[in-house]
């Protein structure tokens, strides 16, 4: 199959995941984008020569372009060069940028008609209704990339209209599943970042110790497939094979399965509706021998529980949510706020958010900015 693809966010987990499995394809990529990494991305520009390369760092753009002065890579800089590579030549786009910053993108290419591939699941958390009209007025399916929402859009596949039932959304639990409140007191950032299953970028591995990623995801969802929140139920499943699953109105419950590999879903959004080969290692249900599955504990790990409130009052408290999380967690990080305090944070700052259903994308952006203001005048006290 021959593909053009744009990377946004190609030097991070799922950035230099989906090149590998542009490489394996064989696929060309015309445009890449990211932060501020010159050296990887230098080495990004030299293998896959796209037409264009974008850095949001302009310190970091002027480097790259000094360093990749004999190749004919054009480099931008900025969100507004972000967005340009998102509208720039190319069959589909996938966005790979972490946090907020990654919704403008979203827009910009949603805006030109590009195919899209979505892992930047903040895009709807904080964007949402925008996102999925514009997508509706352009005629594009949002293709999943999140190993969840994958195996939920690949179980929807062939189902008839109005047959969904409900939404088994698996979480692994995380590095603290099982502890208290009492034991997270004194966690610490190195015991947050070990993920038991997953090998992924920072903010995402401290979003999956807070379940804060479970609660993000649910609002994910609901955008993605049209659900509320109380048709998706979220089961704690350690294992991270059954990657997710959904109830039929008849009650069959159809899943996806798979070892815990990013490549698959990625794969599976840049050849949908076909499939490809893949050169990875393959699941055995034999050697793993047994599933479990639990219900959360959405006491002691309260972003959950904010998120599901905050998409049921809908508007602009998912924005609020995700900004104050975004905030908390890089605090958490430089270590100036506790594990609990992170959704002690978002809690509060979700709470403090007026909902205003009918919203425009600047909107969005001053709610995130609020609720950042909120945790950074609040953390201290
Ligand atoms: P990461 O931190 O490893 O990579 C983030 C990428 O975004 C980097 O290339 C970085 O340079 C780029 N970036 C950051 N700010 C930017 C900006 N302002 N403009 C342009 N680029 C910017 O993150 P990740 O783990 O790859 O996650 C990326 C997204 O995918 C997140 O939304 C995450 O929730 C989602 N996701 C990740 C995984 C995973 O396994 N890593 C799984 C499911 C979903
Ligand atoms: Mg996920």
């Amino acid at each position: 199959m021959e593909k053009s693809l744009i990377i946004l966010g190609s030097t991070g987990s799922i950035g230099t995941q989906s090149l590998t499995v542009a490489r394996q394809n064989g696929w060309r990529v015309t445009g890449l984008a990211a932060g501020s990494n010159v050296d990887l991305i230098e080495q990004q520009v030299r293998e896959f020569k796209p037409l264009k390369v974008a850095l949001f760092s302009e310190e970091a753009a002027k480097d790259l372009k000094v360093r990749i002065a004999d190749t004919d890579t054009a480099v931008l800089s900025g969100i507004s060069g972000v967005c340009e590579v998102a509208e720039s030549e190319g069959d589909l786009v996938l966005n790979a940028i972490v946090g907020i910053a990654g919704l403008r993108p979203t827009v910009a290419a949603l805006k030109a008609g590009k195919q899209f591939a979505l892992a930047n699941k903040e895009t709807l958390v904080t964007g949402g209704s925008l996102v999925m009209n514009l997508a509706r007025e352009k005629g594009i399916k949002i293709l999943p990339v999140d190993s969840e929402h994958s195996a939920i859009f690949q179980s929807l596949q062939g189902a008839p209209e109005n047959s969904l039932k409900k939404i088994l959304l698996t979480a692994s639990g995380g590095p603290f599943y099982s502890k208290t409140r009492e034991d997270l007191k004194n966690v610490t950032v190195e015991q947050a970042l070990k993920h038991p299953n997953w090998s992924m970028g920072a903010k995402i591995t401290i979003d999956s110790a807070t379940l804060m990623n479970k609660g993000l995801e649910v609002i994910e969802a609901v955008h993605l497939f049209g659900v509320k929140a109380e048709d998706i139920e979220v089961l704690v499943h350690r294992q991270s094979i059954l990657h997710s699953a959904v109830e039929f109105c008849d009650g069959a419950v159809i899943g996806q399965l798979g070892t815990p590999d990013m490549k698959v879903p990625i794969q599976y959004a840049l050849t949908y509706p076909e499939r490809a080969d893949v050169a990875y290692e393959r699941l055995s249900l034999a050697d793993i021998g047994t599933l479990t599955f639990a219900r959360p504990d959405t006491d002691t790990f309260k972003c959950l529980k904010v998120c599901i409130d905050a998409i049921n009052k809908g508007g602009l408290v998912p924005a609020a949510a995700n900004g104050a999380n975004e905030e908390a967690v890089r605090l958490f990080l430089e270590k100036k706020i506790s594990f609990l305090q992170i959704g002690d944070l978002v809690e509060a700052a979700a709470a403090n958010q007026k909902v205003f259903a009918g919203y425009t994308l600047e909107d969005v952006f001053e709610a995130d900015r609020a609720a950042r203001e909120f945790v950074i005048s609040h953390f201290g006290g």
